[in-house]
């Protein structure tokens, strides 16, 4: 419990501040440094029409890149679906980060704030989009700040034209970073997820088809348009392409974002980016997709990271939110952590899920862990919940029974 509290502390301090002030906004380049150092040129030439959206596609098919919000599906296959579609469209941008021990997206927008708007304005322009709508964690208030700076200062330098940025701030409902949950609070609605099919980007916001990208994956489109497909999906390993931003906590010695290889593993991760173990503390298991992505012990800590790796041992990499925890962490604590925050964020659409996460934290409450039931519960929240939430929302509790069962007393 201590390591997933560590994991949102930044989340919760944030929290703290209504408005950020003056004294409160990072270091980042602003406009002026990012035109020096070439912004906004490759924008410039697939406006001139040097690139079209099918070449853009293709460099992002190439260069392996996938989506980053946690559901890793192929960014030129989503554009080229989008592009092919009539208008009006939208392009939407996943700010929302609630997933427990996700902070890279916070990372790179009080940094670099310019090369998710010119990844914004350029797969706007290259799908036909009328609008960008920008839906932003409230919890992060200085990066609402910085982007509502860097916004007008765009619409200034008229970079900004005739596609708008519209900058929507969250009110804090984690389901609502789950896609059409989104698009449904941008329509100023509850945030409750959508059945599908249709798939938002046939049918999306205000009924019409939307490209929804998480923030990460357009911060790589004008690397990967300058420096080329090839260099990007070099940066991998073992075969896997790109980089990956990791947020790590829990019980090493140097959390924060690391910015790493593509298919790493969590022991290379922990020697080469994270100083190793806390002092006094042993590697005993990991969370390799935040909440959701389920647990997996130390002894399997030399799978590739990436998207669908970790399918065989019931896990996924997800946001890659990685938290790690030590002999003097209890999984059983974890899991019901874990299963706690699902029922307190279960938006309460389908029976499954509200009434399954209440009744798993239940039976982990009870003293001895009731395999068959916990078992039963889980198959029926997998298969029968609408959105990602209930349907993984057992995941942990899964991995401690088939990982740690010395933990749970039978
Ligand atoms: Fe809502 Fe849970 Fe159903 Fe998703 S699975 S729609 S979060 S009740």
């Amino acid at each position: 419990k201590r390591a997933i509290d560590a994991a949102s502390e930044i989340s919760v301090k944030s929290a703290l501040f209504e408005n950020a002030t003056a004294a409160e906004i990072p270091d980042y380049i602003g406009l002026d440094p990012y035109l020096a150092g070439g912004g906004y040129k490759t924008l410039a030439r697939v406006r001139a029409g040097d690139l079209n959206a099918v070449d853009i596609a293709d460099h992002a098919l190439e260069a392996g890149l996938r989506g980053l919000g946690g559901a890793g599906f192929p960014t030129g296959t989503k554009w080229k679906i989008v592009h092919d579609l009539p208008g009006p469209k939208y392009l939407t941008i996943n700010g929302d980060e609630g997933e427990p021990g996700t902070f890279k997206d916070r990372f790179h927008l009080e940094r670099d704030p310019h090369r998710l708007l010119d990844g914004a304005l350029i797969a706007a322009h290259a799908i036909g989009a009328d609008r960008i709508y920008l839906y932003m964690r409230d919890e992060y208030p200085a990066v609402l700040e910085i982007l509502k700076r860097e916004i007008a200062a765009l619409r200034q330098a008229g970079i900004v034209t005739t596609i708008d940025i519209e900058l929507r701030r969250g009110a804090g409902a984690y389901i609502c970073g789950e896609e059409s949950a989104m698009i449904e609070s941008i329509e100023g609605k509850r945030g409750l997820p959508r059945h599908r099919p249709p798939f938002i980007a046939q049918v999306g916001l205000f009924g019409r088809p939307t490209l929804n990208h998480n923030v990460e994956t357009l911060f790589w489109i004008r690397d990967i348009l300058e420096k080329k497909p090839e260099w990007f999906a070099s940066q991998g390993r073992r075969g896997h392409k790109g980089f990956r931003s990791f947020s790590v906590s829990g019980r090493v010695k140097k959390p924060g974002v690391k910015l790493a290889p593509a298919g790493i593993t969590m022991t290379e991760l922990l020697e080469e980016f994270c100083g190793g173990m806390e002092d006094g503390h042993t590697f005993k298991a990991y969370l390799p997709g935040g909440a959701s992505g389920g647990i997996l012990p130390a002894r399997l800590a030399d799978e590739p990271l990436d998207f669908g790796t970790l399918d065989k041992h019931g896990c996924f990499i997800g946001s890659h939110a990685i938290v790690v925890f030590s002999d003097q962490d209890d999984m059983r604590g974890v899991a019901l952590n874990l299963m706690r925050f699902f029922a307190h964020e279960s938006c309460g659409q389908c029976t499954p899920c509200r009434s399954g996460t209440e009744k798993m934290v239940g039976l982990l409450q009870d003293g001895d862990w009731d395999r068959e039931r916990i078992a039963d519960l889980d198959a029926v929240m997998r298969s029968a919940s609408i959105c990602g939430l209930g349907q993984a929302a057992a995941n942990p509790v899964a991995s401690v029974l088939k990982f740690f069962p010395k933990e749970f007393g039978k």
